[in-house]
């Protein structure tokens, strides 16, 4: 009798020791698939987080990219006597596209259409978004591409030196375009101005950029003396002079009067220099020495960018 009760409290103990076994074993189960659950979700969280990262990430470059591309001035020699980029072809003349700014600038239109148009193709450019036109000068090395321009983009605007003849302005305005006399300083659109007519016997006008880093003076021939142009454009903006850069006309100049000249770009303040088109050769080395990695090397092809007083 005592045996059997015994035995009988040992059966119930073993069958509730099995019950909790298995309602551990269970518990395990759950646990494990639980757990499984959460590796599971902490995978896929982590995956999804990673694809938000990469999306975020190429979202902000490109947003980057764009302000970036938004707020940079960007210029490119057309035409020059000076080689630049391989493609392109040179000839006498000068010719400069400036983009970036409120409206898309040509300065000078070159000798010959038939190379200026090779170059606009080599170079990619589209003539299409062309807004203004500068003329420095009457000269042919400057006009030339001019009409062969105007027929491909028409009712443009084209800033010209008063004392342009009045047969020149007639074709401009036969040509459906807008010609605009320049006299005296004026801001063309934002952050851009022209000098307005200078000189005496051959009457010219430059061109001024003004960018975070300073003043940007483009030059045709500078016949009216480059010193001259760099004088007036920091009257006109009041600010220091970062780069000129075009024509500087010093082909008959002795070597004292371009270091002359050297000598008074460094007074002035003038940071950076790139001469080409009618400088010279022997003007150019000399600038190039005096001016070392402040030398800017033009030519065709030749692009450079500036920040926009825009950005912060
Ligand atoms: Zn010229
Ligand atoms: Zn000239």
């Amino acid at each position: 009798m005592v045996i059997c009760f015994l035995f009988s409290i040992q059966i119930i103990g073993l069958a509730q020791f099995t019950e909790v076994i298995k309602i551990n074993y269970n518990n395990y189960l759950l646990f494990v698939e639980l757990n499984k659950k959460t590796i599971k979700m902490k995978k896929t969280f982590n995956y999804y987080c990673k694809i938000i990262t990469v999306f975020l990430l190429l979202f902000t470059f490109e947003i980057s990219v764009y302000t970036q591309e938004k707020s940079q001035i960007k210029t490119t020699v057309l035409y020059d006597n000076y080689l630049f980029t391989e493609g392109t072809r040179t000839d006498w003349g000068f010719s400069c596209l400036i983009e970036g700014t409120e409206k898309t600038i040509m300065f000078d239109t070159g000798t010959k259409s038939k190379i200026l148009f090779h170059n606009i193709d080599e170079l990619k450019v589209d003539l299409a978004k062309v807004e203004q036109i500068v003329i420095s000068h009457n000269h042919g090395d400057h006009t030339g591409g001019l009409f062969s321009i105007l027929q491909d983009i028409h009712e443009i605007s084209v800033y010209l030196p008063v004392s342009f003849p009045d047969r020149f302005i007639k074709k401009v305005e036969d040509a459906n375009s807008q010609a605009i006399r320049v006299d005296e300083p004026v801001e063309i659109c934002k952050n851009v101005y022209l000098t307005g007519e200078m000189g005496i016997q051959i009457r010219e006008q430059s061109l001024i950029l003004d960018t975070k880093k300073g003043l940007v003076i483009i030059t045709g021939c500078s016949h009216q003396g480059i010193v001259n142009i760099v004088k007036k454009a920091k009257e006109i903006v009041k600010k220091d002079v970062y780069l000129v850069f075009g024509g500087f006309h010093l082909l008959r100049h002795s070597e004292n009067e371009v270091n002359n000249i050297i000598k008074q770009f460094r007074v002035l303040g003038v940071q950076k220099v790139g001469a080409t088109h009618c400088t010279g050769d022997k003007a150019i080395q000399l600038i190039k020495d005096a001016y070392g990695e402040d030398y800017v090397i033009m030519g065709t092809g030749k692009t450079l960018f500036f920040t926009s007083t825009d950005t912060e």
